[in-house]
């Protein structure tokens, strides 16, 4: 990851969500992007241009023009449509994005589109949190990692935001090894990520 004077950055063209730079880079900052703020608390894996990436819940493409910046190819879903529009933008202006407009509870409908990956990173923020993330393990090569980043308020408001990350984590430990648990204060509340890696 690039670092400048202690601030996270990456290297692209700017412009894609008013984001600031800093000598030429691109400052991705942690309080709009839970990614970011995983890196920020000295969490998640390096990204670099060898490793494919899917991204489920690309939203406006904030995120995802960040890891495109640092990986070879990012295949970004997202069943909305007004967010699906501006990523189509982003996606537009750099040659490694795939845009894929689905519901990543179907992975069988993208399927078609999709390569083996690296890095599943998910933010989708929806009840079925945990199952929509293992079913798309079909597409995490051997050794490759999941990044959850678990909204506890969307899964169950009413229940103790500690108690939902222990039920996911465990959901995902029958599939997974579970490599680095976190909570994203305080950039972003109630939300965890969850780093596991394929065994
Ligand atoms: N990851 C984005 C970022 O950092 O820029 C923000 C993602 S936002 C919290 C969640 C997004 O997931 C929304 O755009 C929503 O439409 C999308 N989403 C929710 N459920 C989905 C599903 N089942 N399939 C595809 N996209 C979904």
């Amino acid at each position: 990851m690039i670092w400048l004077q202690n601030v996270l950055v990456s290297r692209g063209e700017g412009g894609v969500y008013g984001e600031r730079t800093l000598d030429g880079y691109r400052v991705w900052d942690p309080y709009r992007s839970k990614l970011a703020a995983l890196y920020v608390l000295g969490g998640g894996m390096e990204l670099i241009p060898e490793i494919r990436v899917l991204y489920l819940g690309a939203a406006n493409g904030t995120t995802v023009s960040h890891v495109a910046d640092y990986t070879g190819t990012v295949y970004a879903v997202e069943f909305a449509p007004r967010p699906m529009q501006d990523l189509l933008e982003v996606a537009r202006r750099r040659k490694n994005i795939v845009p894929i407009m689905a519901d990543a509870n179907r992975p069988d409908e993208y399927a078609p589109f999709m390569e083996a990956v690296d890095l599943i990173y998910q933010d989708v923020a929806q009840p079925n949190q945990v199952e929509i993330a293992v079913r798309n393990l079909v597409f995490l090569k051997p050794g490759g990692h999941l990044i959850l980043m678990l909204k506890t308020r969307s899964v169950d408001v009413r229940r103790d935001p500690a108690e939902v990350l222990s039920e996911a984590r465990a959901g995902l430990e029958r599939r997974l090894d579970v490599v680095d648990v976190r909570w994203l204060e305080p950039y972003h509340h109630d939300h965890a990520a969850i780093v596991c890696s394929s065994r």
